[in-house]
């Protein structure tokens, strides 16, 4: 079985296309979605359908709680904090109330699914560095945890009692060792490279591996502008920041 893991789509819709066309190439079977399904872009209500329409096991994101009102936006960059205004006003309230009902954790055989951290996960606080993932380590009751809200592809094992950082794209996860894997961001990448960001699991071989695709960029950039929407929202999207 193969999981396509896709998190941070932040209504990017030709991100999540382009996305999930890779996925279908490479023969995935099950779909996961980390969170953040809205905020920034300018497409909320057609991500929102494609990821209700393939059934896709979607956890809640800081966006997705915040649109629907289930969590204080005041802390947001006020950009962010513009998008979340402007997505409000572009879904109905059976659209809203679908990202209300999102849940925090979700757990397969294999592995378990968070937008932030398994520690306080309501929080959204980042896992920017590995020593911050111990708790969580702490916490997982399953070999694998899939994150994403740093927009930063990472590998995270526990290794001699510590949480080290992995190199390298992909990994083959030892069945008696523990992996957080951040799959970055479909639709908004922070970590200089503007191509959008994804995971592949194979459940039977057991390796991991993060991807990047490249998709129309500019297409998505005119639309933010054309919504109205903060112009900088437009510009990070081709610094991949
Ligand atoms: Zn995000």
């Amino acid at each position: 079985m193969r999981y396509g893991i896709l998190s941070d789509i932040h209504s990017n819709l030709e991100a999540l296309e382009r996305v999930l066309r890779f996925f279908k190439e490479l023969g995935v079977d099950e779909y996961y979605c980390l969170g953040d399904i809205v905020g920034y872009g300018a497409n909320p209500k057609e991500c929102l359908q494609i990821i209700r329409s393939l059934g896709v096991t979607c956890v809640a994101g800081n966006h997705d709680w915040a649109v629907a009102g289930k969590l204080n936006p005041d802390n947001f960059h006020p950009d962010a904090l513009e998008g979340v205004y402007w997505t409000r006003n572009q879904l109905s309230d059976e659209e809203i109330n679908c990202l209300r009902g999102l849940s925090l954790v979700h757990k397969t055989r294999d592995a378990e699914f968070v937008h932030a951290m398994l520690s306080k996960p309501e929080r959204f606080q980042y896992m920017a560095y590995s020593s911050e993932a111990v708790e969580t380590f702490s916490l997982m009751a399953r070999p694998l945890c899939f994150i994403g809200h740093t927009h930063v592809p990472q590998i995270i094992c526990m290794r001699n009692g510590k949480a080290q950082s992995i190199k390298g794209p992909g990994i083959n996860c030892d069945p008696g060792q523990k992996y957080i894997l951040n799959v970055g961001s479909v639709g908004q990448p922070r970590d200089g490279n503007p191509m959008a960001a994804c995971g592949i699991y194979d459940t039977d071989s057991r390796y991991f591996e993060a991807h990047r695709v490249a998709y129309d960029i500019a297409i998505a950039q005119e639309k933010i502008l054309r919504a109205g929407l903060p112009a900088s929202l437009a510009e990070r999207l081709s610094l991949g920041r």
